[in-house]
């Protein structure tokens, strides 16, 4: 057997925080908020649809064609052609892919090379780094800066913006592509119009692909609007844009994603897929494909899912700041996603020295006490997890001067964890942060 087993792209990339944490949290039975899955069923239509797919043509347990199930494809492209006010062909400009990790890991795959330079937006969804290295890029990072909030306000995720200035230093020679997020995990940030156009702007002067991660693009609240970067001026050429029907229909477990973009660049992600996984289950594609035309009868109306999940959403949102306030954590209000996270820097002065490693990060000690303890009983993910190596022993410093380490909580499991948090603990009620500190001298 060879000494060395492990590929060479593989270097640095094989340890994953998320491994530790689900096992935790499997061994202490605590509510996992860390992943960002729904614990409510996807509505009855995709539910049915999925029965139909199951027990309707025998054919749909076969495979179909290798790019999407071309109801499916027809479908993504009638409906986003009008999002993105853009004429969509189902065959040149789709791609059917296992879930919007495999978009994004076919994306990396066939336009990142060797030293390409991809610039990511920190805090960021934790694989965009792994999945630029593997590739053989180098990531660039460029950090959301939040703006100093008035004592007593609570921070928005509107609050943290991009430097134009630091944004457009980012933009190299090397420069191959940009990822966004919007709305973004973790921090809940929709971009604007007028931040994507800044995006959109240094991405055409210098000639840079945009990959544009859009799975919560309808989790949007209090009014804000979702933009696709795609549907600016210029932008459709240069653009990927990576939906996925788990975030769309709270059906994760199906692992349904796409990509749209020009014949130019997706012809390269076929490539790949072509020669990787070359083709996706039929049944779950036929589901999502009758799902969109459930939704497009519906759309923009009040009968619309689209239209009434974030509607519900919302209200778990605000329930759930409310129970993060009540035991002394300050939340950062999300615009947008399943995700949002909280200040924790009240609680690390009055509890500095969590048990854990020296050089393990303040947050993720946090969050493996809580779980441990079963203060909270909630499998949270540390803030670190989603900066980029450098900044993961200091993120109160990279991030958010001042205001300490933040822990990002998701609200998919809202309903177990705010019984546990404010229930099982004693904590509901009465001053939540001193009891915590009770718990916690008992625990320690
Ligand atoms: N992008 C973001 C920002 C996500 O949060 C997730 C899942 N947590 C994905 C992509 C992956 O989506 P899917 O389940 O469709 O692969």
């Amino acid at each position: 057997m060879a000494t060395r087993l492990q590929a060479r792209r593989l270097d640095g990339i094989d340890h994953n925080p998320w491994v530790e944490c689900t096992k935790m949290a499997s061994e202490y039975d605590a509510v996992n908020l860390g992943q960002g899955f729904p614990d409510f069923p996807p509505p009855d239509f995709a539910l049915q649809a999925f029965q139909l797919a199951l027990s309707s043509d025998f054919m749909l347990n076969q495979y179909t064609k290798a790019f999407g199930y071309p109801p499916l494809t027809k479908i993504l492209a009638s409906f986003f052609g009008k999002l993105l006010g853009q004429e969509i062909d189902p065959l040149e400009n789709v791609l059917v892919t296992v879930g919007a990790y495999g978009a994004l890991f076919t994306a990396f795959q066939a336009l990142v090379d060797e030293g390409d330079e991809v610039i990511i937006i920190e805090p960021f969804f934790d694989c965009y780094e792994p999945m630029t290295l593997m590739a053989g890029g180098h990531p660039v990072f460029v950090t959301l800066k939040p703006s100093p909030t008035q004592d007593g306000e609570l921070d928005s995720a509107s609050n943290w913006q991009l430097d134009p200035t630091e944004l457009a230093s980012k933009f190299t020679s090397r420069t191959k592509a940009l990822i966004l997020n919007t709305p973004n995990n973790p921090v809940g940030k929709v971009f604007s119009k007028a931040e994507l156009e800044l995006v959109a702007n240094l991405c055409q002067q210098h000639d840079v692909i945009c990959i544009t991660d859009e799975v919560y693009q309808w989790l949007v609240y209090d009014g804000y609007q979702h933009t696709s970067i795609a549907s600016l001026p210029g932008m459709w050429e240069r653009t990927l844009t990576i939906g996925s029907a788990g975030k769309s229909f709270s059906a994760t477990g199906w692992k349904v994603g796409w990509v749209l973009g020009p014949d130019s660049l997706v012809k390269h992600l076929r490539t790949v897929h072509q020669n990787s996984i070359y083709h996706c289950p039929t049944q779950g594609q036929a589901a999502v494909a009758q799902s969109f035309q459930h939704e497009q009868l519906h759309f923009g109306q009040p009968s619309s899912y689209f239209v009434q999940f974030p509607q519900a959403m919302q209200r778990c949102r605000d329930h759930m700041i409310r129970s993060l306030q009540s035991v002394g954590l300050k939340p950062v209000i999300p615009q947008g996603s399943y995700f949002f996270i909280a200040d924790i820097s009240d609680f690390k002065k009055k509890m500095p020295d969590l048990p854990g490693d020296e050089d393990e990060p303040y947050d993720r000690r946090f969050v493996k006490w809580m779980i441990k303890n079963k203060v909270g009983q909630a499998l949270s993910g540390p803030l670190c997890v989603f900066l980029q190596a450098g900044h993961k022993s200091s993120p109160s410093s990279a991030i958010s001067p001042g205001t300490g380490v933040h822990l990002c909580q998701g609200m998919g499991s809202l309903s177990g964890i705010c019984q546990k948090l404010l229930g099982q603990a004693g904590l509901g009620g009465h001053s939540g942060f001193h009891l915590l500190q009770q718990a916690t001298s008992e625990a320690l």
